[in-house]
This record gives C-alpha cells, sequence and structure tokens, in this order.
C-alpha cells in the first residue's frame, strides 16, 4: 500500500498567473523552471531561495508626492541574506551537472556568503576571495562558518576578480562570479516576482549598480517576461552607485573605490558594455548618490519603514529621492533591497541616530527618569 500525504499537491513548473506561492515553494529553479537553462539532468541545488517580498514604503512615497506608489524588493530575506543566492542556485547547479568539484569567486562579501553556502550544499569546494578589511563583519561570519575557504588579499574587489578569472583558466575550479552566465539567469527570476505581484512591470526600476550584473539581469527577466506576454510594457532601469565608486556615471574606472557601502565598493564594473546597454534599451540613467545620503536612506527605511537593509541597498531609495523631480506624476517604482541590514551592524550602531542611554542604575525610578517621565 501506498500512503502519499502530497497527492494533491500540483506541480507548478507552469505558474498560473496572480500571486506566487506563499506555501510550498520550491525555490527558484523548480517555480521558474521553463524560463531557465536546465534540464532533467541538472542537480538543483536550492536553499528555497526567491519568493521574497515587495513590500510598499509609504513614508518614501510621501516625501515624493505626485501620488506615487513606492515598493521594496526586499531581496535581504533570501536564505544568506542578498540576492546573490538567485545567482548562485543556477552556477552552483550548472557546475555540479559539469562535474565541478570546487568553486571560485571574488567578492565585497555577499557572493562569498552564498557561493560558500551553495557550494557546501551540493558537497563542493568554495575559495573565495576578499579584499581585506574591507568585508562587512556579517558576511564573513558567513562565508567562514559555511565552510569555505577564504583568501583575503592586500587589495580592492577588482584586483581580486583579476586573480579568481586566471585561476579558473588555470586550474580546476569553476568561477561563480556574475561573469558566469548562469548567475545572471537565476538573478532574473526577481524580476518576474516584481510583475507576478504587482500584474505588469513598474514604471521604474532602482537599483544599487557595482559590477553591474544586477542590473543587467533584471532587464532580462523584464524583457523574457514582456516576450512572453506576462507584462504590458518595460520599465525604466534607474542604476545608482556611490559616489566615490561610479565609473557607470562618470564613465571611467575608478582605481581607489572609496564608500561605506562595501558591496558596491567596485571601480571597474565586469559588466559594464551590458549594463549601459540597458540603460539605453530603457531609457534609464546611471546617476551617483553620497554617502551621506546613502546612510540618510538607510536610516528612514529602517526608522521609517521598519525595513533593515545593507548601505549598498540603499543607494537605491537614496537615488530615487535625488532624482524625485523626474518621476512622472502615478509612477509605480520599485527600489530593490540587494541585502539584509544585518550583515553589517557596525555601521548600523555606528551611524543610528537613535539614543542608547547606557549605565543606568536597575530601579524604576532611574529608569523611569532616563525614559523622560
Ligand atoms: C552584489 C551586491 C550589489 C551589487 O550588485 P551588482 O550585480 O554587482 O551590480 C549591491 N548590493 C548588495 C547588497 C550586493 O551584495
Amino acid at each position: 500500500m501506498t500512503l502519499s500525504l502530497s497527492a494533491d499537491i500540483q506541480p507548478s513548473s507552469e505558474r498560473s498567473t496572480g500571486s506566487p506561492r506563499a506555501n510550498g515553494w520550491r525555490g527558484l529553479i523548480e517555480e521558474y523552471r521553463a524560463y531557465l537553462p536546465v534540464s532533467e539532468k541538472t542537480p538543483v541545488i536550492t536553499l528555497h531561495e526567491g519568493n521574497t517580498p515587495l513590500i510598499p514604503v509609504p513614508a518614501i512615497a510621501a516625501e515624493i508626492g505626485k501620488n506615487v506608489q513606492v515598493f521594496v524588493k526586499y531581496d535581504g530575506l533570501n536564505p544568506t541574506g542578498s540576492f546573490k543566492d538567485r545567482g548562485m542556485t543556477m552556477a552552483i547547479s550548472k557546475a555540479k551537472e559539469d562535474g565541478a568539484e570546487a568553486v571560485i569567486c571574488a567578492s565585497t562579501g555577499n557572493t562569498s556568503a552564498a557561493a560558500a553556502a551553495y557550494a557546501r550544499r551540493g558537497g563542493m569546494r568554495a575559495f573565495v576571495l576578499i579584499p581585506d578589511g574591507y568585508v562587512a563583519l556579517g558576511k564573513l561570519a558567513q562565508a567562514l562558518l559555511y565552510g569555505a575557504e577564504v583568501l583575503a588579499i592586500q587589495g580592492n574587489f577588482d584586483r581580486a576578480l583579476e586573480i579568481v578569472r586566471a585561476a579558473s583558466e588555470q586550474y580546476p575550479v569553476t568561477l561563480v562570479n556574475s561573469l558566469n552566465p548562469y548567475r545572471l539567469e537565476g538573478q532574473k527570476t526577481a524580476a518576474f516576482e516584481v510583475v507576478d505581484v504587482l500584474g505588469d512591470a513598474p514604471d521604474w526600476l532602482c537599483i544599487p549598480v557595482g559590477n553591474a550584473g544586477n542590473i543587467t539581469a533584471y532587464w532580462m527577466g523584464f524583457c523574457q517576461y514582456h516576450q512572453e506576454r506576462r507584462c504590458t510594457k518595460l520599465p525604466k532601469m534607474m542604476g545608482f552607485q556611490a559616489m566615490g565608486a561610479a565609473p557607470m556615471v562618470t564613465g571611467h574606472i575608478f582605481e581607489h573605490p572609496e564608500t561605506i557601502a562595501t558591496a558596491i565598493r567596485i571601480g571597474n564594473p565586469a559588466n559594464r558594455d551590458r549594463a549601459i546597454a540597458v540603460q539605453h534599451a530603457s531609457q534609464g540613467t546611471f546617476n551617483a548618490v553620497t554617502d551621506d545620503e546613502i546612510l540618510d536612506a538607510y536610516r528612514l527605511l529602517a526608522s521609517g519603514e521598519g525595513i533593515f537593509c545593507e548601505p549598498a541597498s540603499a543607494a537605491s531609495v537614496a537615488g530615487l529621492l535625488k532624482v524625485k523631480d523626474q518621476v512622472p506624476e502615478n509612477a509605480k517604482i520599485v527600489c530593490v533591497l540587494t541585502g539584509n541590514g544585518l550583515k553589517d551592524p557596525d555601521t548600523a550602531i555606528k551611524h543610528s541616530r537613535s539614543q542608547f542611554k547606557q549605565g543606568i542604575a536597575p530601579d524604576l525610578t532611574s529608569v523611569a527618569q532616563a525614559m523622560g517621565f
């Protein structure tokens, strides 16, 4: 006798229109299989990434006025805390399919956390190169605990990327940076989710830009859904960089990129040409925001909306506020929040404006007095 508890669960490789499946989400490869370069033979290595919430942010919309609706795509709620999981489930599954035993990446932190988690889950070694001293604490903690072999170099991300590219050509290790085409294939599913929830593409997509893979991937996703007639329009792609690391804005490489937003501290983006093509095709723009503007948006998201993202992610909201004069009336805008605030507790504590009264005597009178009563 066979007893199946799951007899009434319908396979959903063909997704019905409307809201995503809140329950029983199986990870983005299974949910979007029809749109991804996988086959029956691909071993699916997943932590059930994707299906992240699209959250309205009315306090930010109010700063813009014009009857706009603003949402954040909170990709910091992925399994390792950033959108990098979307690309990594694909890159690692395909590496496994090809028989790889080890993967390598350069990282400002989040790629290393995701590569480590997915590679270890797939039984592979993960080598990660990071810029010594410029990786947020949470990200380093993750890579180490997931069991990556972490190599901190005395150089920046751009140098680390040059080294891992060469390593993957000369040694038996598969490159899983966003030069790996499967990364962008996985990442494009975030655009699918946005459309699945909104019912159409937004008017604007605001996104932080570092190596420029994610902006390219979102555009791929919107275009693919548009071709399949799952949306009727395409968004303007609005890319935002930190002023101290803004090669897409100025058109020249930054030899010494500097910003508090370490996840986008990149001076020579690997996907520059593709991102320029996206800008032209979508009639979007690249703009730069200062570290102070990033920190203002970071605090506003947390204390005004209850959403804790990492500094690089706040660049999308900082950017939107900076160019708010260009926002059309009644627009629907999505800002991508690429990573979770818990990744970088140092920056949060250092730049919070909240009162933190310490050393209070342990009695009601003292506590009430400190409360201002
Ligand atoms: C990787 C990353 C980015 C930049 O994405 P690119 O694809 O390199 O442009 C932005 N924010 C966070 C939190 C990231 O981890």
